[in-house]
This record gives C-alpha cells, sequence and structure tokens, in this order.
C-alpha cells in the first residue's frame, strides 16, 4: 500500500512537521507547529533553546516549559506591572528579580517618573539570547538607563540590600524547581518584606490554580507571604501558552490594598496603551472562582 501525505498539511516534500511539545501533566500536551528550531544552549543553569512558529511568532523556553511568547507575552507583562502601579502610581524604584526576557521591565519602563529599575537574573545568557532574537521584550534594555542588569542570584542579592529600598519588587520568576526555588522560600519573602518601604508591594508569580503539581505550589506560595504581609491579595489572568491557561500573580503590600487603593483616574491619566490590562480587569481580576478560593482557604 502507498502512503500517501496528507494534503492539508503538506503539499511539498520532505512531509514533515517539526512540533514543539510540552507536558502539561500526564494526560495533557501543548503542541507548536514550528519552523525553526533557532537555538539551543545549556547553561549551568538550565538549558533555554528559541523557536520560530506561525502561530506564535519566535518564543523561548528553559528546560523545555514556555516562558515567552511573541504572540501572549503581552498578557503576562502587562498584569505583572500594571496592578501595583495603578495602586500605588507613586512608585519610583523598582526590583525585578527573574525576568530575564525584558518583558516586565518594558512595561515598567512605560512610566517616565520611574527612576531606578534593578533588574536581577542569574542567568546572563537568558537576557543576552533575548536582546539577540526577542527584541520585542528585551530590545530596550540597554537603552534606557534607568535599567541596572544585575547577574546573580535574587536571593543573595536581596539579602545584600538595605531595608526600605524598593517601592515595588516583582518576582518574575520560573517554576519553584531548579534556580527557580529559592525565590519561593519563606527567607527570600522575609528579605522582600525587609528591603520593601513602608508603603511597599511585593507581585509574585503565584502558579495556577489547575494541574496537581501547581496547585501545591501555588498553596505553599500563599501560605508562606500571607504570614509576613498584613495585606495578601491573589489575582487571576489567562494565558493561552501557560498550562491550562489559567495563572495567578501574588499582591502582598504593606499599607495598599489593591482594590480600596486602586487609583484608575490616576492611572488612566498616565496614556499608557495597553491590550489587556484596564482598570475593569484590574478590579476584575482578583474576583475569582469558587474553587480557587478554596484551594487557597485550603492553605491556611
Ligand atoms: N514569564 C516567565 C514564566 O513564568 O514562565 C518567567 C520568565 S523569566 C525568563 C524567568 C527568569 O527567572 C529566567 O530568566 C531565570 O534565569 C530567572 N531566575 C530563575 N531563578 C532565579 C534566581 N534564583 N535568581 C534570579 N533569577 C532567577
Amino acid at each position: 500500500m502507498t502512503t500517501r501525505p496528507n494534503e492539508e498539511i503538506s503539499t511539498k516534500p520532505p512531509y514533515i512537521d517539526l512540533v514543539y511539545s510540552q507536558r502539561w501533566d500526564d494526560n495533557t500536551k501543548l503542541s507548536i507547529k514550528i519552523n525553526r528550531h533557532i537555538y539551543t544552549e545549556q547553561t549551568p543553569y538550565q538549558r533555554i533553546d528559541f523557536y520560530e512558529s506561525d502561530t506564535y511568532g519566535t518564543f523561548f523556553t528553559l528546560d523545555g516549559l514556555v516562558m515567552v511568547t511573541e504572540k501572549d507575552e503581552f498578557i503576562y507583562h502587562e498584569m505583572i506591572t500594571h496592578v501595583a502601579m495603578a495602586t500605588n502610581p507613586a512608585i519610583k524604584k523598582v526590583l525585578i528579580i527573574g525576568g530575564g526576557d525584558g518583558g516586565t521591565s518594558r512595561e515598567i519602563a512605560r512610566y517616565s517618573h520611574i527612576e531606578r529599575i534593578d533588574m536581577v537574573d542569574i542567568d546572563e545568557r537568558v537576557v543576552r539570547l533575548c536582546q539577540q532574537y526577542l527584541p520585542r521584550t528585551a530590545g530596550h534594555l540597554d537603552k534606557d538607563p534607568r535599567i541596572h542588569l544585575h547577574f546573580q542570584d535574587g536571593s543573595s542579592f536581596v539579602n545584600q540590600t538595605e531595608d526600605g529600598a524598593y517601592d515595588l519588587i516583582i518576582v518574575d520568576s520560573t517554576d519553584p524547581i531548579g534556580v527557580g526555588e529559592g525565590l519561593f522560600t519563606k527567607e527570600f519573602y522575609k528579605a522582600c518584606y525587609r528591603i520593601l518601604t513602608y508603603e511597599g508591594i511585593l507581585i509574585n508569580q503565584h502558579e495556577s490554580p489547575y494541574f496537581d503539581f501547581h496547585i501545591e505550589e501555588m498553596q505553599k506560595a500563599h501560605r508562606k507571604i500571607r504570614d509576613l504581609f498584613p495585606i495578601v491579595k491573589v489575582y487571576q489572568y489567562h494565558i493561552p501558552t501557560y498550562p491550562s491557561g489559567h495563572w495567578l500573580f501574588g499582591f502582598a503590600s504593606k499599607k495598599y490594598d489593591p482594590i480600596k487603593d486602586h487609583k484608575p483616574e490616576v492611572w488612566e491619566s498616565f496614556g499608557i496603551k495597553t491590550r489587556y490590562y484596564n482598570s475593569d480587569i484590574h478590579k476584575g481580576a482578583f474576583a475569582l472562582p469558587t474553587y480557587v478560593l478554596e484551594l487557597l482557604k485550603a492553605s491556611y
């Protein structure tokens, strides 16, 4: 019997689809048809890969997990930054832990009144490769004098920082396995508390409420932060290329409540054009589904 290629998929030889696949759990996978595996490198910290695809544009993975795709990075980066900025629009000094792709600092740098952004990523290669292959998120990094890059472990950086140094800390990390593990410990959150001003806000990658592994990590992170900060909230966003598409950020603060102290008029007066974040999303993101509330409650 002659095997014929599926003409809808490929009409020209060699009848091959190159596919990147990520296992989301034992029985679920994300698969993206790619045009090209652009680059691969194993650093002392992690394996970095860049791919090119029609649907998602250029995207990169760390240890095989999707970090940033050109198609949906705006969702993650707008939600990790603007919620805090619209709660305390007077924020001037910002520390980003991780965030090597540059997307988070790009969004923060859009506020002209921000004075200083320290970005601390353990792996310089992530930053340099994103500057080369993902200018959409990293193109600004060596052009804005307010951005200071530090290549070291985020935990050691916060331990060496003086009290009250930052108005906002954003933990834009990988999952709590491998190099990212130290950024999910109580000691790390304690040090973050100490180096924040008395009006300080901490935003952290709070995992996902859907698949078992992420649920456990979400609960652990929540428990540790809740014990330290007087105001602790969780908000959600929807990002198609992360497992399940339903992800959370943590909002912890010494003074400001993201809903009671939300200042939509001030934020809107900045004239920052966004594609996902807006003042209604800000409020709505804190309204969590019942099963998520129950999971968070169960972590107490
Ligand atoms: N948006 C992404 C996500 O959640 O999938 C996060 C992307 S960002 C590229 C994560 C960064 O955290 C990586 O560049 C990694 O090198 C950095 N990182 C991991 N552990 C770190 C640590 N202990 N200190 C500083 N940076 C760290």
